[in-house]
C-alpha cells in the first residue's frame, strides 16, 4: 500500500493566518502544513481518510484523479469541509462515492450538506454520496478496513486500520479494545499536537508513548500545530518515530 500525506496540520493549518512565530515564518516547506488527511492506494483501490478544508489544493498537488471511498474520522470542519470538491469523482467514475463514518458523522453530513441529498438537486452540480455506517470491518477492493473507536475529548470518533496501516487523528485517549486492533502494524500514523498536554489531543510525548507500546515498524505523527518545528523536533525523536510532513509518501511492501 502507498500512503500519501496530503496534510499534517492542525485545524488552523500552518502557517496560521497573521502569526509571526518562528515556525509560521519558517521557509522550510516541512513547516507548511495543510489540514490533515491521507490518500491510500492499494492495487486498483483509492481511499481518502478525511476530506480536509484544503482538499482541492491537495488533490491538484498530488494529481488525485480517482477515488473509490472516503473514510471520515469525525465531523470537525478541518476533516470534512472539502466534501463538495469530491463531486469531480462522480463524473470520473459515473457513480456515487462510498462514504464511511460513525453514526454521528453520517447524520451530520446529511444535515450540513443536505443539498447533496435533495431529489431536485441530483446532477453534475452536486456531489453524490453513498453513505455507510462504519460499525464493523469492511473491504474496499484489496483493502481490509477496521474502524477503531478512539476518544477526542468527550467525543467518540474513529481511527481506521487499512491492512497493516493504522490512522488515528484528533485522539487524546485510546481504549484497550482499540489498542488490541492496532498490533502488528507496518505503519502507525497518530496525532501529536504540541509538546504541552492538551484537553482533546495527544501531546508529542503521549503519542510517542503509544508508538513505543505498539511497536509498529514505522510511526509518523500528524495534526501538528505551529508550536513544533519539523527539524528541531525530529532531531529529538528516534528515526522510526518522526513528525510527518505534507507530501510524505510511504510505500509499504
Ligand atoms: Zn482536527
Ligand atoms: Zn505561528
Ligand atoms: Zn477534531
Amino acid at each position: 500500500m502507498r500512503v500519501v500525506f496530503l496534510g499534517t496540520g492542525t485545524s488552523f493549518g500552518v502557517p496560521i493566518i497573521g502569526c509571526q512565530c518562528r515556525v509560521c515564518q519558517s521557509e522550510n516547506p516541512k513547516n507548511k502544513r495543510l489540514r490533515s488527511s491521507v490518500y491510500c492506494v492499494e492495487g486498483d483501490s483509492r481511499v481518502l481518510i478525511d476530506c480536509s478544508t484544503d482538499f482541492r489544493q491537495q488533490a491538484l498537488t498530488h494529481q488525485i484523479d480517482r477515488m473509490d471511498a472516503v473514510l471520515f474520522t469525525h465531523n470537525h470542519a478541518d476533516h470534512i469541509s472539502g466534501i463538495d470538491d469530491l463531486r469531480i469523482y462522480n463524473l470520473v467514475h459515473h457513480r456515487a462515492i462510498d462514504v464511511y463514518g460513525n453514526e454521528n458523522v453520517i447524520d451530520d453530513i446529511k444535515r450540513r450538506y443536505d443539498y447533496c441529498f435533495s431529489p431536485v438537486q441530483i446532477g453534475g452540480g452536486v456531489p453524490q454520496f453513498e453513505l455507510h455506517r462504519a460499525d464493523a470491518p469492511f473491504r474496499i477492493g484489496e483493502i481490509a478496513i477496521t474502524p477503531i473507536p478512539v476518544w477526542h475529548g468527550s467525543m467518540e470518533i474513529l481511527g481506521y486500520r487499512l491492512n497493516d496501516f493504522c490512522y488515528v487523528t484528533d485522539a487524546n485517549k485510546i481504549p484497550e479494545s482499540s489498542l488490541a486492533e492496532m498490533r502488528g502494524l507496518k505503519l502507525l500514523v497518530i496525532n501529536a499536537l504540541r509538546e504541552k498536554p492538551f484537553a482533546t489531543h495527544f501531546s508529542l510525548a503521549e503519542a510517542l508513548e503509544i508508538a513505543k507500546a505498539l511497536q509498529p515498524r514505522q510511526a509518523y505523527f500528524t495534526h501538528i500545530s505551529h508550536r513544533l518545528d519539523h527539524e528541531d523536533i525530529n532531531r529529538t525523536l528516534p528515526a522510526e518515530y518522526q513528525l510527518a510532513y505534507d507530501g510524505l509518501t510511504v510505500d509499504l511492501d
